[in-house]
């Protein structure tokens, strides 16, 4: 990969990590190049983006690796074969740590494992947890009807 193309990643990579130190309030923004006007108009811009990323441990700890694979120099190296990441691949997913290939034959095993586990369940459709509290609530409402009933009925006929 060429240095230039290297450092692009790189930079982004420090971006995203910056915003995430602004956002939990380690970093001022005046302690970002630039004046204070252009820091939180690119905040702005990019809140919706960066809220969804930021917030994202598992995100953040990828691109950390990523930047520690810029600095061993095995950036936009499959973890897997070795091979070299497209450049396609990278920018549509600067994080990536497998090949199209590797990732495609990863994707198509965990199917498989899901697949097999679903065959092999025999107990049945298991409830989301929603429906699940929302039947709960509903009980839980019935019983305290019944009990305002009754206690209606009680001072009725006391
Ligand atoms: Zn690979």
């Amino acid at each position: 990969m060429e240095k230039a193309t290297i450092e692009k990643f790189k930079n982004l990579f420090l971006e995203i990590l910056t915003e995430e130190q602004v956002f939990e309030g380690k970093l001022s923004p005046t302690t970002l190049e630039g004046d204070e006007v252009d820091v939180v108009s690119h905040e702005k811009a990019n809140q919706m983006d960066f809220r969804l990323k930021a917030r994202n441990a598992i995100y953040l700890n990828k691109v950390r690796k990523s930047l520690h694979k810029i600095e061993e120099g095995s950036f936009g190296e499959c973890e897997d074969c070795g091979a070299e990441i497209s450049l396609q691949r990278l920018n549509a997913r600067p994080t990536a740590d497998l090949c199209i290939n590797c990732k495609e034959a990863q994707e198509k095993h965990e199917n498989q494992l899901i697949n097999r586990n679903r065959a092999s369940s025999k107990v049945g459709r298991v409830l989301p947890i929603e429906t699940l509290e929302k039947g709960f609530n509903r009980d839980q409402t019935a019983t305290s009807d019944f009990h305002v009933d009754h206690m209606d009925y009680q001072d009725i006929v006391g």
